[in-house]
C-alpha cells in the first residue's frame, strides 16, 4: 500500500510510516480480504451508511495538512477512527467529532482500547461544537463533503492555520485547502486541489 501511495505522489515520511504501521483491518468489517483492504482506491462501507475513506484519500488529505508533532487537530467525521489513529500516530493532539451516535460510541471505545488519546465528541460540527467554542486549532480536517465553506468552523482555526475540506454538492466536490490569514473571510486563501467524493456533511446529531 505504501509503495503505491509513494507512486501517486505521497512523500510525507511520517505519514507513510504511520500508514505502514497501522493495520487498516482494525477499523473495517472483519470479513474483508487483504486485497480489498489495502487497495488504495477503495472506500469501504462501515455502520450507518457511512464509509471509511480510500487510503489514497486519507493520505492526500493528511499530507495537505502539513502536520508537525504536537499540533492540535480537529477532525470532523470520526467514522471508523482510521484517520483519527493516523493523526495520533503522527504525534498530533486530536479532537474528533461524529454525528452518528452508533459510530461515536463504537469508535470511541475502539480508539481507547488501542490506547489512542484522541478526544471524541458526539455532535454536528458544521459550525463547530458549543462545548469547544473557546478553543482554536492548528489544523482542521473535514472528512465529509460540505455544501460550502462553513464559517463557524473557520472561527475554530488559529490564524496561520490550515483547513482541508471537500466542498460542493455530491458529484461536484472539490478538495480545498484554506489558509486563515486573519478573522475576516477576505483574508482567507482558498486553494482548489482536485475532485473529491465524500459522504455529505449533515446537520444535527443522529441519536439512532
Ligand atoms: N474519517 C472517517 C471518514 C468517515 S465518513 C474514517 O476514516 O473512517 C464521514 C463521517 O462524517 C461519517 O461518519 C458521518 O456520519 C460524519 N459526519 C457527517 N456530517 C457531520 C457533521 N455535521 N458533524 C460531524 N460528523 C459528521
Amino acid at each position: 500500500m505504501v509503495t503505491r501511495l509513494k507512486e501517486r505522489g505521497i512523500t510525507d515520511t511520517r505519514l507513510l510510516a504511520a500508514m505502514q504501521k497501522l493495520p487498516r483491518q482494525w477499523f473495517c468489517p472483519d470479513t474483508l480480504l487483504d486485497t480489498l483492504l489495502y487497495d488504495i482506491d477503495r472506500a469501504i462501507a462501515i455502520d450507518c451508511g457511512q464509509t471509511i475513506s480510500k487510503p489514497y484519500t486519507v493520505a492526500w488529505q493528511t499530507q495537505l495538512l502539513e502536520l508537525a508533532p504536537g499540533m492540535t487537530v480537529l477532525e470532523v467525521g470520526t467514522g471508523s477512527g482510521y484517520q483519527t489513529a493516523i493523526l495520533c500516530e503522527m504525534g498530533a493532539r486530536v479532537y474528533t467529532v461524529e454525528r452518528q451516535s452508533v459510530l461515536f460510541r463504537k469508535t470511541k471505545a475502539l480508539l481507547a482500547s488501542l490506547h489512542y488519546t484522541a478526544r471524541c465528541f458526539l455532535g454536528d460540527c458544521f459550525n463547530g461544537l458549543p462545548e469547544m467554542k473557546d478553543f482554536q486549532y492548528d489544523r482542521i480536517l473535514v472528512t465529509c463533503g460540505a455544501p460550502m465553506l462553513p464559517e463557524g468552523l473557520m472561527k475554530m482555526l488559529k490564524t496561520g492555520g490550515l483547513m482541508v475540506i471537500p466542498v460542493g454538492e455530491e458529484g461536484n466536490q472539490k478538495m480545498c485547502r484554506v489558509l486563515k490569514n486573519g478573522e475576516s473571510p477576505e483574508t482567507w486563501q482558498i486553494e482548489e486541489l482536485g475532485d473529491a467524493n465524500f459522504v455529505p456533511m449533515l446537520e444535527g446529531k443522529n441519536f439512532e
